[in-house]
Order: C-alpha cells, then sequence, then structure tokens
C-alpha cells in the first residue's frame, strides 16, 4: 500500500485557522483505497487552531510570513515547526506528498505574496512547500488544486506508483533485474519522454563498463526525471501504434483497421486511451505476446481508480 503525506485540512483534519477543514473527496474517497496518509500542519502545531491568519510579505527580497492582525513576524516559528513535520514524512519513508494549494504555508507555487504596502505581488511556493521541494528531488508532490485537473491528476498518479515501483526494485538489484525493469517500463518512460528513454536504454547497455552501483545510481535519476514529466497525446498515440506494431502480424486487415480507428479516435479526443490499451491487451493476451503484457503501460496503477476512462486525462 502506498503511503502518501497530505495537508491535514484535505483530509478533514479540523486544522486550519478558522478551525475548519477542506477535505479532499479525490484523497479521502478514492485513494483512501490504495494509500495510507501522514497527516501534517506546520500552522497548527505552531500556532494551533483556531488561529490569526497569515500572509507572505516580500520583505528586501526575503519571504516572511506576517500575522493579518497584529504584523507580527511568525518567520522563525512557522520554519522551525515546519522543520519539524518535514523530518515526520521523511521518518515515514511516504512515497508522495500532496499539499493545499493557495497557503501561504502548504501552496506549491500558488501561494500569494504581498509587498509591505499590501499589494499583491505574484506567486510562489509556500514555507513547508519550498522545503518539501528542497528536500527531495524529482519526487512525486501535487497540491490539490492541481489535482482537480484529470491530465494532471493522472500523470501525478502514474508518477507515483513508478516511482515506488522503483523503490521497491532497489531494494534487492542486481544488473539482469534492471534490464528487466527498464523493459517493462519501456513504453510509459517513452510516453514521457523517449529521448531520456533512450537515454536510460544507453545507461542499461552500459558499454563503458561502469560498477553496478554507478549505473543504478545513473539509472535512479534519470529513470526519476523521466516519470516526473507530463505525457502528451501526441507521445501517448506513438507509443500506442508502436505497440500495435507487435501484434498487426497475427490480426485481420479488418482487425488492424479497428485498432488503428481506436488509436486516431483517442487523438482526436472522441474516446478516452483506455479503449486502445484494453484492444491492445485482448490481442496480446490472445495472440501470447507477452512483451506487450509485461508493459507497465498497460496499468500502471490500480485500474479502479479509472484515470484514463476521462476524456479529458489526455492533452
Ligand atoms: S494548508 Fe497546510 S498549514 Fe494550512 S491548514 Fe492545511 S495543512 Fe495546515
Amino acid at each position: 500500500m502506498m503511503k502518501i503525506a497530505v495537508s491535514g485540512c484535505l483530509l478533514g483534519d479540523k486544522v486550519r485557522f478558522d478551525g475548519g477543514h477542506k477535505k479532499f473527496d479525490f484523497i479521502v474517497d478514492e485513494l483512501s483505497r490504495f494509500a495510507s496518509f501522514v497527516s501534517f500542519c506546520p500552522e497548527h502545531i505552531a500556532f494551533s487552531s483556531p488561529r490569526e491568519s497569515i500572509r507572505m510579505v516580500e520583505i528586501d527580497k526575503q519571504l516572511h510570513t506576517i500575522s493579518n492582525k497584529t504584523g507580527i513576524n511568525l518567520t522563525k516559528t512557522l520554519k522551525e515547526h515546519s522543520q519539524k513535520e518535514l523530518d515526520k514524512i521523511k521518518n515515514h519513508k511516504v512515497d508522495a506528498i500532496i499539499l493545499k494549494s493557495k497557503s501561504p504555508t502548504c501552496g506549491l507555487g500558488s501561494s500569494k505574496v504581498y509587498l509591505q504596502n499590501g499589494f499583491a505581488n505574484g506567486k510562489d511556493d509556500g514555507v513547508f512547500a519550498k522545503m518539501c521541494k528542497e528536500e527531495f528531488q524529482y519526487f512525486p508532490i501535487e497540491e490539490e488544486g492541481r489535482l482537480n485537473d484529470p491530465w494532471l491528476r493522472e500523470n501525478f498518479i502514474m508518477q507515483v506508483y513508478a516511482y515506488r515501483a522503483f523503490k521497491d526494485f532497489k531494494q534487492d538489484a542486481d544488473m539482469k533485474a534492471l534490464v528487466k525493469f527498464h523493459q517493462e517500463f519501456k513504453f510509459l518512460l517513452s510516453s514521457k519522454d523517449d529521448v531520456l528513454y533512450r537515454k536510460l536504454g544507453r545507461i542499461v547497455a552500459n558499454e563503458e563498463k561502469k560498477s553496478f552501483e554507478e549505473v543504478l545510481s545513473e539509472y535512479e535519476i534519470n529513470f526519476k526525471k523521466t516519470i516526473s514529466l507530463k505525457s502528451s497525446i501526441k507521445k501517448t498515440r506513438n507509443v500506442l501504434e508502436h505497440m500495435a506494431g507487435f501484434v498487426k502480424k497475427f490480426l485481420t486487415r479488418e482487425e488492424k483497421t479497428l485498432l488503428h480507428e481506436q488509436i486516431s479516435d483517442y487523438a482526436n479526443k472522441i474516446i478516452p486511451v483506455i479503449t486502445p490499451i484494453l484492444t491492445l491487451k485482448l490481442y496480446a493476451t490472445k495472440y501470447g505476446v507477452n512483451y506487450l503484457l509485461e508493459q507497465k503501460f498497460l496499468e500502471p496503477y490500480p485500474k479502479e481508480l479509472a484515470l484514463r476512462s476521462d476524456i479529458k486525462s489526455g492533452k
């Protein structure tokens, strides 16, 4: 089961400044079937709830946390407690982090910044979000506002599961297992970035005869970088056409036409991507094309989440 760190207010914890919460249904009702959660709230442990609201203010080119009511500078206290919550998350070895958008503490690029004269001055990461980003490179981190977009939601969940798959694989990895791992992720990686996928292939081929530790560490950073990218309809279409190439020799002309029509209908946003994927899976099963059946791209996360059943999950 996944373990995901989540802003407490999104889980329904009454930790907001007004004593309320901002329960996010996708996390509480759907993701909870496949993940356990580590709740955090730097503001609650620093100032308890309810409390005065705060804002981020730029002073001498530095971001400070200021109380809206009293004008007191709370930066030091909030940073100390944010560090405690960050340590807690690290100890739990979580697989992903979901933050509350627009909060001066948790917002991921969506937190409003003000000048001392009260004027708005763009947006930035909240105090805690910034610390999370600095601590975890290429880590699955997202804010709930963006998860309302089916495309970003699908990409994020795919990243979370791929990231966790690498973590599990790394426990007991050797060169042979790495070749297999890379092969199984071929089409998923390709749907993110074909150039990086090929780079990963060269790392695995290891023509420079590096030690396995060196190869693994180089592979890890590039794998995490690749899965952190967003797929597109164009890249996914290329992957589907490539996969179709593995079954076409078994198909009648009518079956081939139907499969290409489905891929093209997906590219034209008429049907969701799950339709050509299931057709490919059907043919791969019928004709025993194990190379395709082993591909993580076919089912990168629990199918019950049904994220690829939405036409809007492609962009
Ligand atoms: S956004 Fe972050 S700091 Fe604010 S209430 Fe939610 S968890 Fe706490």
